[in-house]
């Protein structure tokens, strides 16, 4: 069930526009002095564990396969996790959760998700943040999401047979449907939030809801594998047109 062209920005807005180039323009952005001095900081202070590794340090890209009905909608790399590794949820507590459950579904190659040249490949599926630089305590401002809104856009435009877009976490939700609204779709005025929630966006899309593949919640049982697996397959079911 693919996106109609109701559901990109008209043609020709960007018509040289590639997964690659937003990719480029991702990593080399430096709109927001903040978060740019933050990321180059963590980047030369590093960890004791990981005191021998060269940290990525850059605002981090989306990636997957291009031609996925399952795109997943993160927060932002994590300073120690993406931000030295240089893809998003690689080398971290919340990519092995997320990898893990990835793969349980057939939407990733391999369980484990360590560094960006391990090999793995995401089937049909495509991982995209709302933030691309790592925040301080995990939370970037409303202005710089804004700046960053762009991205998550043209990656959109691109990924036309997107029809389930998983978000984890309520930031990510704000953020997909503020970007979702700026394209032109009609969006109900209020869209709750919770874990296995999920709304109909019209044009064959839909949204589904989870909590964060964190620590704070993975740890705490408050998202289990079970639960997350149980969104999963619902996307799953939709993008296979499965009641
Ligand atoms: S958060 Fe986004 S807009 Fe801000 S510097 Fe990083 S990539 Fe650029």
């Amino acid at each position: 069930m693919a996106r109609t062209s109701a559901a990109r920005p008209s043609k020709g807005t960007r018509p040289a526009d590639s997964l690659e180039r937003v990719h480029a323009d991702v990593v080399a952005c430096e709109r927001c002095p903040r978060l740019r001095r933050w990321c180059r900081e963590v980047a030369a202070a590093r960890v004791k564990r990981f005191a021998d590794q060269q940290y990525w340090g850059r605002p981090v890209p989306g990636f997957g396969d291009p031609r996925a009905r399952l795109l997943v909608v993160g927060l932002a790399p994590a300073a120690h996790g993406a931000n030295r590794t240089g893809r998003l949820f690689t080398g971290d507590r919340s990519g092995d959760f997320l990898f893990a459950a990835l793969n349980r579904l057939g939407f990733a190659s391999q369980p484990e998700s360590i560094d960006r040249d391990d090999g793995l490949l995401l089937h049909d599926c495509y991982i995209a943040p709302v933030g691309r630089c790592a925040p301080p305590a995990n939370k970037p401002t409303p202005v710089e999401l804004a700046r960053c809104r762009e991205y998550l856009a043209r990656e959109w435009a691109l990924l036309a047979r997107v029809s389930a877009v998983l978000v984890l976490g309520r930031i990510a939700m704000d953020g997909f449907l503020a970007m979702l609204s700026r394209t032109g779709r009609p969006l109900p005025p209020r869209l709750d939030f919770g874990h296995g929630v999920e709304h109909d966006l019209g044009d064959g899309l839909r949204l589904f809801c989870s909590y964060h593949v964190s620590q704070q919640n993975t740890f705490t049982g408050r998202l289990t594998p079970a639960a997350f697996d149980a969104v999963l397959a619902r996307a799953r079911s939709h993008m296979e047109g499965r009641p």
